[in-house]
């Protein structure tokens, strides 16, 4: 078990540790937890590494790396704890996926994407700080800059 995990224990699930504080419900937006999933978001935690940090449990569903790596367009340094009857079963950090499509609008108001019915699509340039090449204006944005597609 870590014992630098301050939260309280779930049975099973997903913990995601070391968000930037006050980016849980962002990073809630991008995982879209299913309806009946519970869901508790700690924030401005303190943390030795960061000053402040966010925490998010999902209990009852482990999620995948492909669920969850997009996370790390906003928190790059966020860890992911997968836990099973209250046990650490595996722990890694989020990697920026080579290519993000539809979650973040570019900042380019030019850029096709921002003027057609289009999904958008970056591909990462740099890891952490992440930064993201649109495929269609192939600007370069740092990854905190882009304002996420927010589906209503
Ligand atoms: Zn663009």
């Amino acid at each position: 078990m870590d014992k630098k995990l301050k939260v309280d224990p779930i049975k099973e699930g997903t913990v995601i540790d070391h968000i930037p504080a006050n980016k849980a419900l962002q990073v809630l937006s991008i995982i879209k937890p299913e309806e009946d999933d519970v869901v508790t978001v700690g924030v401005n935690f303190a943390s030795r590494k960061y000053g402040r940090k966010d925490i998010v449990k999902i209990e009852g569903r482990e999620l995948s790396k492909s669920d969850i790596n997009s996370i790390a367009l906003i928190a790059p340094d966020a860890n992911v704890i997968i836990i099973r009857d209250y046990q650490v079963i595996n722990k890694y950090p989020v990697q920026i996926p080579r290519q993000i499509e539809g979650l973040a609008r570019c900042g380019n108001p030019r850029c096709i994407t921002n003027n057609e019915q289009m999904s958008t699509r970056f591909v990462a340039v740099e890891r952490n700080p992440v930064r993201l090449r649109c495929a269609y204006c192939e600007r370069v944005f740092d990854g905190d800059a882009l304002e996420l597609v927010t589906s209503a």
